[in-house]
């Protein structure tokens, strides 16, 4: 099935490496304009640039996603340059994983408005022009996290359950006026976040004993799914979780 784009515009945030870079680039090479953000001018432009080698078309905005006030500024200039943004593809995260006696304050604060906060800032600006348009799709990608728990992730999986429960409201209040919300949560993917894990052979023999396709996920694995999430040919999903975990969650 060839998925359907028309004149598309998207914003994907951690755009920079790992499951951002694939989001825009499978994005890009299906024909979608593709604003790439993440927080090192360095790092987005990269990959702005490459996929701008390639014959797409891409543009590079360094923000912090952890301050809504970048945001806010970020997306006011933005919408003067696009000012139909369609698709919008939360996908910057971090994580400081510790056991809670452990887990500081600042770990908590970094966390949650990395990965949560920065998901309401970036719908606040940006939805309102999709339902204007009558047409929008938001992807906000958690974790299985958010939805099994992991010790030691007491911030990052509250951030990601937070996500999920985001997702369900706004695609509850923006269902009306064609824009759909939905939420990808995946499993272990080969990135630098999980650099620590995958290379270290005890550490990646548990996690794969718990993972029925006994393998870690690619970026493009996510990629492919938030395409389809992001493309005409979803209109009729909203409000939902996709785990793509290789069975992990099920
Ligand atoms: P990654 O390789 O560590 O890349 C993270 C990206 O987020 C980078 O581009 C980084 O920007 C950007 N970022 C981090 N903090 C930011 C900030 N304050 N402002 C703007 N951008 C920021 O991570 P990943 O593995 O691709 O993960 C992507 C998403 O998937 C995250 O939300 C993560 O929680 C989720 N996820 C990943 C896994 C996994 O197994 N990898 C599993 C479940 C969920 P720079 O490039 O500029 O540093």
């Amino acid at each position: 099935m060839k998925l359907t784009f028309e004149n598309r515009t998207a914003l994907v945030t951690g755009a920079g490496r790992g499951i951002g870079r694939a989001i825009a680039e499978t994005l890009a090479a299906a024909g979608v304009t593709v604003i790439c953000v993440s927080k090192s001018a360095e790092s987005c432009g990269g990959v702005a640039d490459a996929i701008n080698a390639s014959g797409g078309k891409a543009k590079a905005m360094a923000v912090d996603v952890s301050n809504g006030e970048e945001i806010a500024k970020a997306s006011e200039v933005l919408l003067e340059e696009f000012p139909n943004i369609d698709i919008l593809v939360n996908n910057a995260g971090i994580t400081r994983d510790g056991l809670l006696f452990r887990m500081s304050p600042d770990d908590w604060e970094d966390v949650i408005s990395t990965n949560l906060s920065s998901c309401f800032h970036w719908c606040k600006y940006l939805a309102r022009p999709m339902t204007r348009a009558r047409w929008g799709r938001i992807i906000n990608i958690a974790s299985v996290s958010g939805i099994m728990g992991n010790a030691g992730q007491a911030n990052y999986s509250a951030a990601k359950a937070g996500m999920i429960g985001m997702t369900k409201s706004l695609a509850r209040e923006f269902a009306a006026r064609g824009v759909t919300v939905n939420a990808v949560a995946p499993g272990f993917i080969k990135t630098d976040m999980t650099s620590e894990f995958v290379n270290n052979e005890e550490v990646s023999a548990q996690i794969l004993g718990q993972v029925p396709l006994k393998r870690f996920g690619e970026s493009s694995d996510i990629a492919n799914m938030t395409a389809y999430l992001s493309s005409q040919e979803s209109n009729y999903i909203t409000g939902q979780v996709f785990t793509v975990d290789g069975g992990m969650a099920m």
